[in-house]
């Protein structure tokens, strides 16, 4: 039975006029505190709301169809609004931009983006990418001056992993992906699982195992109930207290602290000194406290969490003369506003609000 998409379409769910956020003057001095104290930190963006994998989990194929009406090309920011959009950012305090998606590297000549932005200067630049084209791409990549890249795979067996992209995508193409950044100096590369209860997790020891020595850092993902297509239960999600224990029984584990605060992963090493692993709880142990992102969807709207309804249109600005002075109040007097926490207050309850897709908003 085809499944029914409970918005028209999920990218028009309530954008911010421009005069519905006061704008007083806010000379950017690269720090801004929202309601809750939060510094804005990291900037994502969705440089294309398409992808060439139907994950079961985020873009799920009887949704996104054969007629699925993708964003058209003209609606997208184009690499200078990026670029301009990146500036104004780092001047109210963005250290770090994640390129992502839909599949980032899909967007033809990403790396002349990243070659731009790295020409700002002092930004931290990566990118999550689903490995398909990376094996072709890696060398490309690191000579623009990407920093460093995180590798989703959801699972080391064929069939599994198969199922779970849904285009019948080989595991061996991913690692040849993963080899190849690695070659390219694009280390250390971070690995993403997302675990669904019943479909991976007998994939989370193999995975475990393969990556132990590599220098990779693998982390778990607990599957959240992002957008309104994938059909999230709570009884689907993996604790990440069950994914320690489950790895910690073969190979002993200990807490390290975290690199920066904020970081979004909690650390565990392997006590034989074989690497680490990160476990992202996003459901279990919300980390909405000391969240410093904003994300940039793929349309140029601007959305300060993961789970919010509204988004706050910059393409509008960019392309109706406003000066780089008019948008950075706009996303300072947005960000000074900020006051979501959605993964605190997650419950069954919850999951019907209103909410954005990932491959729109960026993952
Ligand atoms: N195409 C790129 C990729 O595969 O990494 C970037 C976009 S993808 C939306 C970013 C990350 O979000 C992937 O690691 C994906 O597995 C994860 N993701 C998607 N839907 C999710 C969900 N419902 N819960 C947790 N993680 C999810």
């Amino acid at each position: 039975m085809a499944k029914v998409i409970p918005l028209t379409d999920a990218r028009a769910v309530r954008t911010a006029s421009v005069h519905a956020v006061a704008t007083p003057h806010v000379t950017p001095t690269g720090l801004l505190a929202d309601t809750r104290g939060r510094v804005l930190r990291d900037l994502r963006i969705s440089v294309t709301d398409r992808c060439n994998f139907r994950c079961v989990y985020c873009m799920p194929k009887d949704v996104y169809g054969h007629d699925y009406p993708f964003l058209p090309h003209a609606d997208l920011l184009s690499f200078e609004e990026i670029a301009r959009l990146a500036r104004v950012f780092k001047a109210h305090g963005v250290e770090k931009i994640r390129l992502t998606g839909g599949e980032p590297l899909l967007r033809k000549n990403l790396e002349h983006l990243i070659a731009m932005l790295a020409d700002i200067g002092g930004l931290d630049l990566t990118l999550t990418t689903n490995g398909a084209a990376l094996a072709a791409k890696a060398v490309a990549l690191k000579k623009s001056s990407l920093t460093r890249i995180t590798v989703s795979l959801d699972a080391l067996d064929d069939g599994v992993f198969r199922a779970m992209n849904d285009v019948d995508f080989p595991v061996a193409k991913v690692l040849e992906g993963i080899d190849a950044a690695a070659a390219a100096g694009l280390a250390p590369i971070k690995i993403n699982m997302v675990v669904k209860r019943g479909v991976n997790e007998r994939e989370i020891l193999p995975m475990a195992r393969y990556f132990k020595c590599s220098g990779h850092i693998l982390r778990f993902i607990e599957y959240m109930d992002v957008g309104h297509t994938n059909g999230w239960r709570m009884d689907d999600v993996v604790p990440s207290a069950e994914v320690v224990r489950m790895i910690g029984s073969e190979f002993p584990l200990a807490p390290v602290d975290a690199n920066y605060t904020g970081e979004v992963a909690e650390r565990w090493r392997y006590l034989d000194g074989s690497g680490e692993i990160g476990v992202i709880s996003s459901v279990t142990q919300a980390f909405c406290s000391d969240c410093t992102r904003a994300r940039l969807a793929t349309d140029g709207k601007l959305y300060t969490c993961l789970f919010a309804t509204t988004g706050y249109d910059l393409r509008a600005l960019l392309r109706g003369g406003s000066s780089d002075a008019e948008i950075g109040n706009y996303v300072a007097a947005i960000w000074l506003q900020r006051a979501d926490r959605y993964s605190e207050i997650r419950s069954e309850n919850t999951v019907a609000l209103p909410k954005i897709e990932m491959s729109y908003i960026g993952g």
